[in-house]
């Protein structure tokens, strides 16, 4: 699933891509993937201009020009491609720009949605969410997330890094990861870390969240960026993916269990 780099990275390309055009049709190809009559979508939002898109955890906001949005979760297997290359499977949703340009939203496992809201109500469906703070938010300090920690002792760290009420936008790619270089094995109740290990979860958190941003993320699966082109953060992967192969610091073995119902790979040497 994208996971914050990749929807980020969607949200900056589009910013340069289509912020301020204005949408001549839109062609909603599989009416389920949108939360109205998909004649209603398609009439709200032909003519309107792009004004912003925003991001808030895995979810992008499109905020049009005649007071509403688009809210789109990529979940799994989504995709937004600018022209030129195509996607995944069949294009559900066809945006087609006043200077002949087109967005299409692919989703092939059909997990996600593009629903169509008023602006002003944007704000409180993101209210119910709940969602905790961005992890690569400056004002996100260490204080912060160790206040957060506090109130969760009996939590186990990987999958409480996955909560998106906890922290928004890490999932299981980049909770293995952190976990993995700060040294703690995804197992560990918040009780028992240290102090300095607290601090080395928080420091990868944000160093291995922006450096995926920068490598425009992990296509692990069908995740492409705007352009239809793959994430380069894969190769820097340390244990995600990686059951049976060699860890990189120990060259022991990368051991894969399921917790919290979800794939977690660590390596029993170089994590405590
Ligand atoms: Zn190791």
């Amino acid at each position: 699933m994208p996971e914050l780099p990749e929807v980020e990275t969607i949200r900056r390309q589009l910013i340069l891509k289509i912020k301020d055009k204005k949408i001549k049709t839109v062609e909603v190809k599989l009416p389920r993937m949108v939360n109205v009559a998909a004649s209603q979508f398609e009439k709200t939002v032909a003519g309107a201009a792009i004004r912003d898109i925003r991001r808030r955890a895995k979810i992008l906001i499109m905020d049009l020009s005649n007071g509403y949005s688009i809210i789109i979760h990529l979940k799994m297997t989504g995709q937004l491609i600018y022209d030129g290359k195509t996607g995944t499977g069949k294009p559900h949703i066809i945006y087609t720009f006043a200077d002949g340009h087109e967005l299409k939203h692919y989703d092939f496992r059909l997990f996600g949605y593009a629903k169509l809201i008023k602006t002003d109500e944007v704000g409180k469906l993101l209210n119910k969410e709940n969602f905790g703070p961005e992890v690569l938010d400056k004002n996100f300090t260490l204080k912060n997330f160790l206040d957060l920690l506090a109130k969760k002792p009996n939590a186990k760290i990987k999958p409480l890094l996955m909560d998106q009420t906890f922290i928004a936008g890490v999932g299981n790619i980049y909770a293995q990861e952190a976990c993995f270089c700060a040294r703690v094995l995804p197992t560990r109740e918040v009780s028992t870390l240290t102090e300095d290990e607290t601090g080395r979860i928080y420091d990868c958190l944000k160093k291995i969240l922006a450096l995926a941003l920068e490598k425009k993320g992990s296509s692990v699966d069908s995740y492409v960026d705007v352009g239809g082109e793959k994430g380069s953060y894969v190769p820097l992967l340390k244990v995600y993916g990686r059951e049976g192969e060699q860890c990189f610091s120990c060259k022991g073995k990368i051991k894969t269990i399921k917790l919290a119902g979800r794939g977690t790979s660590f390596c029993p040497a170089c994590q405590k």
